[in-house]
């Protein structure tokens, strides 16, 4: 899990500046738990619960709350700098690395959660726009399956 001591990658950091310029941009003010929150969500590819930032954030800072890292998550969410993946049964997950819509790959031992990028999804939405006549803004694509890491520990696993 990603500390204050962790260097960021390239693109992560380049992540990391572009919100901060965000959210000074919306006149709104830069804690060091709010950056240190920032600075987790950019660098995780993981798609981490509010629970796993806060988790992350308090080995640096011991006194930040879950609401703190709840409101920061939802004022990022507002200004469109995080995307929220809402689930019925568990924890919302959160992407800020591609805040817009893309489909996800989603192990439902480990709850691993994966990007995906299909090539059929761009054809696949104009052929629903065109059959419809819906202008479609966004989407919501789950795949749900077991892991290569969960199917090595549990090699005959049926999906649930
Ligand atoms: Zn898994
Ligand atoms: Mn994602």
């Amino acid at each position: 899990m990603l500390t204050e001591t962790t260097a960021l990658s390239g693109k992560a950091d380049a992540r990391f500046r572009e919100m901060l310029a965000r959210i000074k941009q919306n006149g709104l003010r830069l804690t060091p738990q709010r950056v240190a929150i920032v600075r987790m969500l950019a660098g995780s590819s993981a798609h981490p619960s509010v629970e796993q930032i806060h988790a992350a954030v308090r080995r640096n800072f011991p006194t930040t709350s879950l609401a703190t890292v709840y409101k920061t998550v939802a004022i990022l969410k507002e200004m469109g700098e995080v995307m929220e993946l809402g689930f019925g049964d568990t924890s919302n997950r959160y992407d800020a690395n591609q805040p817009f819509s893309h489909p996800h790959l989603i192990c439902t031992r480990c709850r691993q959660i994966t990007d995906s990028h299909p090539a059929a999804l761009d054809s696949l939405a104009q052929e629903l726009a065109r059959e419809s006549g819906y202008r479609i803004l966004h989407q919501r694509i789950d795949f749900y399956g077991i892991c290569p890491a969960c199917q090595k520990k549990e090699p005959h696993a049926t999906v649930t």
